[in-house]
């Protein structure tokens, strides 16, 4: 049996030592029945305490005492004790409940292909990206009053992807209508709803969308998925 070293040395050292408060010395003596169990391919070996804590360099008798504390917080099992020694089974990282956090696989997603319009499970997603304004007006919109609007109009071709929908409040959404966006964020400064630098950063904002690169956080969409 082989072993991946680093992941379980990672593993030791981010999840178990801290998750169930090694000392220093219990570490000590975890390395040194992991090398002499998993590390000859083996769970389990039989340790005399003399020779271990000869091994280790402390007092038998804290020997003893680490070896039933590892054993009553599940980090070894103590499967037989006789005249010869401690049979002792040494538990991985990943063979300890709960030590090791379980992570997700990530899904696989395909951005540019995504559908951000049909159903409103990523306007929070969308919502984020514009920071929790209206693409448009940057008014301050809340989830349940936001509206998605596509700013190339449909009459152009249907085009629901992250390139073309916005969160948009109701009004900017309602006067909009077929408009180019450009020309109604430009009108949007005329009627001094935007300032001269906020149209600059609405303008850039269009180029930077139609250009695909205003992504939304990777993180959030994988958990809307
Ligand atoms: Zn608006």
């Amino acid at each position: 049996m082989t072993v991946d070293l680093a992941l379980i040395i990672n593993q030791c050292e981010d999840y178990l030592f801290p998750t169930r408060s090694f000392s220093v010395r219990q570490r000590a003596l975890y390395y040194h029945l992991f090398r002499h169990t998993h590390l000859e391919g083996k769970s389990s070996g039989l340790f005399s305490l003399l020779p271990l804590s000869n091994a280790i360099g402390v007092a038998e008798s804290s020997v003893r005492e680490d070896v039933r504390a590892l054993h009553e917080r599940g980090c070894l099992v103590i499967e037989d004790r006789s005249r010869n020694g401690h049979l002792l089974r040494v538990l991985l990282p990943s063979d300890i409940p709960g030590v090791v956090p379980e992570t997700r696989p990530e899904v696989q997603i395909d951005i540019a292909s995504m559908d951000f319009f049909s159903n409103r499970r990523f306007l929070s997603v969308l919502l984020a990206r514009e920071d929790g304004r209206c693409f448009y007006c940057l008014k301050s919109i809340r989830a349940e009053s936001c509206e998605l609007d596509h700013v190339s109009c449909q009459a152009n071709g249907k085009d629901n992807s992250i390139r073309n929908i916005v969160c948009s409040c109701h009004e900017c959404n309602t006067t909009k209508q077929a408009q180019p966006a450009a020309d109604f964020v430009r009108s949007l400064y005329r009627k001094g709803v935007l300032s001269q630098p906020e149209l600059e950063n609405r303008l850039s904002a269009l180029e930077q969308l139609t250009a695909g690169n205003l992504l939304p956080d990777r993180a959030l969409l994988q958990s809307a998925l």
